[in-house]
C-alpha cells in the first residue's frame, strides 16, 4: 500500500490518493485563475502558481524544434540536459540535481519525478528505503509499516550504450508528460512512487555520438561515430559492474546507494533483425545467487509492458531472450543483489541512429512466426526513430504504472525481504564463510578486493587473534566475509569460484553459453588467497569500519652505499615503478634471488628523492619498502629512464580503451600511437616499448579508416600502408620492444614471422570458455613473469593459446599439462589447451617481442596478471648491469635515459 500524499500516515485505500490529488490540482488551479499576483512579488525560488507554471512548460517540439523521433533529427545532450532543467525550474513535480562530472567533464545529472508533496518528503522517503534495506535495524513487522508509508523509487535509465540514441529523446517526451498532465496515470505515478531518471549513463557518449551526427549531416562523412563513445570503456561502460572503474559507474552506484530503488529500468537498443522490442522475463540458465524474489518482479513488470504494447497496438514484442542472468555483469553485476528488479527494454535500431530501416527485400522486419514469446509479429517492412521512441514510452510508462500499483510489495518483497532472507538464511550454497587470510602475496591486491566489497556494503569483519577455520589456522589480521549478512549472496557471487553448467535447449541444440562472462570471481582476477568455508568457527572477529591501504613505514634512511628494496609480487609495483620513472630516479631489477628476495626485485639507489617518491608510492599502495646498507651483489638490469611507451589501442576498440585507462591510472609515460608517427624515419625516434592492444589487426594498421568518410580529427586512425607496416617491423629488429596481447597476438606473428600457431580450434563446439579463468603455470625466472607466483589462473575469453613451431622463442607461461585446466568458470575442449604455451617472449633482430595469447589486461579485471605486461614494458629498454655494477649502483643509463 503506498500513502495517499495529502494524509501521511493514514494509509487510504487505493483509488482515494488520486481523487484528493486531483481535488487539491483543481484548487490550485482555481488559486492561479484568481489570484493576479505577478511572478516578480514571489520570493526566491517560490513559484506563484504551479499549474501557471506548467502552462509555461514549452512541449519537446517547441524547444527542440521538433517531435521527439522526427527522422534525421537528435536532441543532443546538453540541449537535453537544459530542456530538463527548464522543467525543474518550472515544475513542482520535478526536480534536477547535478550528480558530477564525467571523465570528460560534462555533467552527469539526475532528474527526481512525483508529486509535490512526495519531492518535500523526499528525505523521510529516502530514510524509508534505507531502513528497509537494512534488516539489521528493522524487523518484518516494521519493514510492512514502512512499507505502506513509503513509495518504491523507479530508476529509470535512458540509455547507457551512447549509440542507442532513441530512449535519450523518448524521455524528453516523458517527462514532459509527468510534468504537465493531469490524468489519472500522472496522480497516480506521482503520487505512488518516485521516478529518478539519468538521462545518460554516459554523458560523454551521449555527447561525441549525436555531436558526430549532427556535424556529419549533408556531407559525405560517414554518420556513425567511428571511435570509443567513452574516453575509456565504449560499449564496456556496461561491464564494469563488480570492480567500478569508471566514475559514471560510481554514480551510478552511489545513485542505488542513496535512493534505494526497488525498480531499476534501463532501456537499450538492439539489433534490427529480431523482435521490435523485448521486454522480461528473461531466457536462459540464472545462477542460485540471484534473488528470486527480484527475478519474478521482473517478469512480471516486463509482462505488464507487453499487455500494455499489445493494447496500444504495438507488435513484433519479444520476450524470453538475452541469457544475461548467470553472473549478471550485463544487467548491472551488483544491483539485481540489492533487490531492485532490473527491467531492460532493448528496443529495435533503425538506419545511422535515425533513418527508417527499410527491408531489402521488402519483407516485414523480425521473425514472423507467432509464438508465445512473440506473440503478434511485426508485419511492416519500415521500422523508424518514431517507432523506437513510440515503444519506449509506452514500456517506461507501463513499467511506472506497474511500479505505482505494487509499491508496498515492490518494497517488502524486494527491497527487504531480500537482504533479509541472506541475513536470516545465509546463501543457497550452505557457505558459512570467506576468509582472507592475512599472510598475501600482494597486499594492494587485497586491497582492492576489500574496497570493492566495502563500496558494496559488504560486511567485513577482521580477526583480533588467530583461529582455526575448516581445519585450516589463520594468523590475526585475517579477513572474515560471513554469508549470514544482508550482501550474503552477492558477496558469495564475486568471492566464489563459479561452475557454468553444460546446459542444451535440445540434444543436439549447442550449450548455452553465458551471456557476458562465465565467472565474476574477484580473488582469482586480482591474485588474493580467499578460502571458502563451510563449517562455523570461532573466531574473535570485529568490524571493519573502513578499509585501508596496508599500513607500512619507511625503513630508516641507509648510507650512500645503501639501497631501498621493493619486492615485485604485487601489481601495486607499476604505479611505484611508474612514479619512480616520472621522478627519473634510477631504477635497478635484480635478475636472480638473492638473501631472500625473488629475482625482479627493484633495487634503488637511497638518494632522499628516492625516499619521497616511494613512501608517497609505498603509502598509496600497501606495498612495503625495505632498505640494505650495502645494495646486493647480483646481477640485474638498469631500467631506462622515462622509457617511452607507445599504444596501438586500434579506432573503436575497447580493449584498446581499458589499456589506456589503465596505463592512465598508473601514470604511465604513454602515448597512443598515431599514423603520423608512422611519417618519422623510425618509431624508436619515439618510443622504446610499443604495446599492442588486443583487437588491432593487420588491416587496422594497414588499411585504418578511410580519410574519405572520417575527417581531419581521426587521422591518427588513418592507415599507415605497407611502408608503415615495415616500419613497425624495422622498429623491433633495430631493438625496440613490441608486446602483443590476445588477438593481437596474430597481427605480432604476421609482422614479425613469429614460429607459433595457434593452439585450439575456432570452433565454438571444440572449444569454447564463455570467459573464464583457466589455471597457468609461470616461469619466474624469465624476466617477464618476475614476481609472478608458480601458478595462478590467467583470462581466456575469444582469444588464442600458442603452439611453438622452432626452437626460438621462450615460454613465460603455460596451460597445464595435466590435471585441472578450468579454475573458474567454463570451459569446453580442455584437451585443445593443455600443455600449450600463452606467454612467450622472442628476441627479434635486437628487439624483443612478448606474445600474450590470453587477455591478461581484459577491461582491467586480471590484475594478477598485470606485471607479466610491465615487466617487459620496461625490461626490454632496460640496460644489463653485472653484479659488481649493481652493489656499487653503478648506472648504466645517465638520467637523460642515453646509456653510458
Ligand atoms: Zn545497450
Amino acid at each position: 500500500m503506498t500513502t495517499d500524499v495529502e494524509s501521511e500516515g493514514s494509509p487510504m485505500p487505493k483509488t482515494r490518493p488520486s481523487i484528493l490529488y486531483g481535488a487539491c490540482v483543481a484548487l490550485l488551479a482555481l488559486v492561479a485563475a484568481t489570484a493576479s499576483a505577478p511572478t516578480a512579488t514571489a520570493g526566491p525560488g517560490l513559484v506563484p502558481s504551479a499549474a501557471a507554471a506548467r502552462a509555461a512548460i514549452p512541449t519537446p517540439e517547441q524547444h527542440f524544434g521538433f517531435k521527439m523521433g522526427a527522422e534525421g533529427k537528435l536532441a543532443a545532450y546538453s540541449d537535453v540536459l537544459r530542456y530538463l532543467k527548464l522543467i525543474a525550474d518550472r515544475s513542482d513535480r520535478v526536480d534536477y540535481k547535478a550528480v558530477g562530472p564525467t571523465t570528460m567533464g560534462n555533467e552527469y545529472g539526475t532528474v527526481l519525478i512525483s508529486s509535490p508533496a512526495n519531492l518535500r518528503r523526499l528525505d523521510r522517503l529516502v530514510e524509508i528505503n534505507q531502513k528497509l534495506a537494512d534488516p539489521r535495524r528493522t524487523s518484518p513487522e516494521e519493514a510492512r509499516r514502512l512499507a505502506a508509508e513509503g513509495v518504491p523509487f523507479y530508476h529509470l535509465e535512458a540509455t547507457i550504450h551512447s549509440s542507442e540514441v532513441g530512449n535519450g529523446q523518448a524521455i524528453n517526451d516523458i517527462v514532459h508528460r509527468l510534468a504537465t498532465e493531469d490524468s489519472d496515470f500522472t496522480r497516480k505515478v506521482l503520487n505512488n512512487s518516485v521516478v529518478v531518471l539519468v538521462p545518460s549513463q554516459n554523458p560523454d557518449g551521449q555527447k561525441l555520438i549525436i555531436d558526430h551526427f549532427n556535424r556529419t549531416a549533408g556531407t559525405s562523412l560517414a554518420r556513425q561515430y567511428p571511435d570509443l563513445y567513452h574516453k575509456y570503456t565504449g560499449h564496456d561502460d556496461n561491464r564494469d559492474w563488480t570492480m567500478f572503474t569508471q566514475v559514471e559507474a560510481q554514480y551510478r552506484l552511489g545513485l542505488i546507494k542513496k535512493y534505494r530503488p526497488a525498480m531499476v529500468h534501463i532501456m537499450h537498443q538492439k539489433g534490427n533483425s529480431g523482435s521490435r522490442i523485448f521486454v522480461p522475463p528473461y531466457g536462459g540458465i540464472t545462477s542460485e545467487n540471484v534473488p528470486a524474489n527480484m527475478s519474478s518482479s521482473v517478469a512480471a513488470i516486463g509482462q505488464h509492458a507487453a499487455r500494455a504494447l499489445a493494447a496500444a497496438g504495438k507488435t513484433g514484442v519479444g520476450s524470453g531472450e538475452y541469457h544475461i542472468f548467470w553472473t549478471l555483469e550485463q544487467p548491472g553485476g551488483y544491483f539485481p543483489f540489492t533487490g531492485a528488479g532490473i527491467y531492460l527494454t532493448e528496443i529495435a535500431s533503425v538506419t545511422d541512429y535515425a533513418y527508417p530501416q527499410v527491408s531489402r527485400d521488402g519483407r516485414p522486419l523480425g521473425p514472423q512466426q507467432a509464438r508465445m514469446n512473440l506473440i503478434e509479429p511485426y508485419r511492416s517492412n519500415t521500422w523508424t526513430l518514431a517507432d523506437i521512441v513510440d515503444y519506449a514510452k509506452i514500456a517506461t510508462y507501463a513499467g511506472m504504472e506497474y511500479t505505482a500499483d505494487n509499491g508496498d510489495k515492490l518494497l517488502y518483497d524486494n527491497l527487504f525481504a531480500v537482504p533479509q532472507e541472506y541475513l536470516t538464511k545465509g546463501v543457497p550454497s550452505g557457505t558459512y564463510a570467506f576468509v582472507v587470510d592475512a599472510k598475501q602475496r600482494d597486499p594492494y591486491a587485497t586491497y582492492e578486493l576489500l574496497q570493492r566489497l566495502e563500496w558494496t556494503d559488504v560486511e567485513i569483519e577482521r580477526a583480533r587473534s588467530a583461529f582455526t577455520a575448516d581445519g585450516k589456522r589463520y594468523e590475526a589480521g585475517s579477513h572474515v566475509i560471513r554469508m549470514k549478512q544482508p550482501r550474503g549472496n552477492w558477496a558469495h557471487q564475486v568471492l566464489g569460484t563459479d561452475r557454468y553448467p553444460e546446459v542444451r535447449d535440445c540434444g543436439e541444440c549447442p550449450v548455452l553459453l553465458p551471456y557476458a562472462e562465465a565467472t565474476t570471481s574477484l580473488p582469482l582476477q586480482l591474485g588474493v588467497s580467499v578460502a571458502e568455508v563451510m563449517t562455523p568457527f570461532e573466531a574473535q572477529l570485529e568490524r571493519v569500519p573502513s578499509v585501508e591501504p596496508a599500513p607500512v613505514s619507511m625503513p630508516r634512511a641507509p648510507g650512500g652505499k645503501g639501497a631501498y628494496l621493493v619486492r615485485p609480487e604485487s601489481y601495486g609495483t607499476a604505479q611505484i615503478v611508474s612514479a619512480l620513472q616520472d621522478a627519473n630516479i634510477p631504477t635497478f631489477r635484480a635478475a636472480a634471488a638473492f638473501a631472500g628476495y625473488p629475482a625482479g626485485t627493484y633495487i634503488v639507489p637511497a638518494t632522499g628523492a628516492a625516499r619521497q617518491v616511494l613512501a608517497t608510492a609505498s603509502a598509496k599502495t600497501g606495498v612495503p619498502v625495505t632498505a640494505v646498507d650495502r645494495a646486493p651483489r647480483v646481477d640485474g638490469v638498469q631500467l631506462k629512464p622515462r622509457t617511452r611507451v607507445g599504444l596501438l589501442r586500434g579506432v573503436g576498440n575497447m580493449p584498446g580503451g581499458w589499456d589506456m585507462w589503465q596505463f592512465d591510472q598508473y601514470g604511465v609515460n604513454y602515448d597512443v600511437v598515431s599514423a603520423q608517427d608512422f611519417q618519422r624515419t623510425s618509431l624508436s625516434e619515439l618510443y622504446d616499448t610499443i604495446v599492442v592492444s588486443s583487437g588491432v589487426s593487420q588491416e587496422d594498421i594497414v588499411e585504418g579508416l578511410d580519410p574519405a568518410r572520417y575527417d581531419e580529427r581521426y587521422s591518427w586512425a588513418y592507415g599507415v600502408g605497407e611502408a608503415g607496416w615495415a616500419k613497425l617491423a624495422q622498429f623491433v629488429r633495430d631493438g625496440g620492444t613490441l608486446l602483443a596481447i590476445g588477438s593481437s597476438v596474430e597481427t605480432a606473428q604476421q609482422l614479425l614471422d613469429l614460429p607459433i600457431r595457434p593452439g585450439v580450434p575456432d570452433d565454438e563446439d571444440e572449444f569454447t570458455t564463455g570467459g573464464s579463468l583457466l589455471h597457468q603455470t609461470f616461469d619466474t625466472d624469465n624476466p617477464v613473469a618476475w614476481g609472478m607466483p608458480d601458478s595462478w589462473p590467467v583470462w581466456l575469453y575469444n582469444t588464442q593459446s600458442w603452439e611453438l613451431t622452432g626452437n626460438a622463442g621462450e615460454v613465460v607461461s603455460s596451460y597445464p599439462a595435466e590435471g585441472e585446466v578450468l579454475a573458474s568458470g567454463y570451459l569446453r575442449g580442455a584437451e585443445h589447451i593443455r600443455g600449450d604455451a600463452n606467454v612467450v617472449s622472442f628476441t627479434v633482430g635486437k628487439g624483443e617481442v612478448v606474445t600474450y595469447g590470453s587477455e591478461i589486461t581484459f577491461r582491467t579485471l586480471p590484475r594478477a596478471q598485470f606485471n607479466l605486461l610491465y615487466n617487459a614494458i620496461y625490461h626490454g629498454p632496460a640496460a644489463k648491469v653485472d653484479a659488481a655494477g649493481i652493489q656499487d649502483l653503478r648506472p648504466r643509463f645517465g638520467t637523460d635515459g642515453t646509456q653510458r
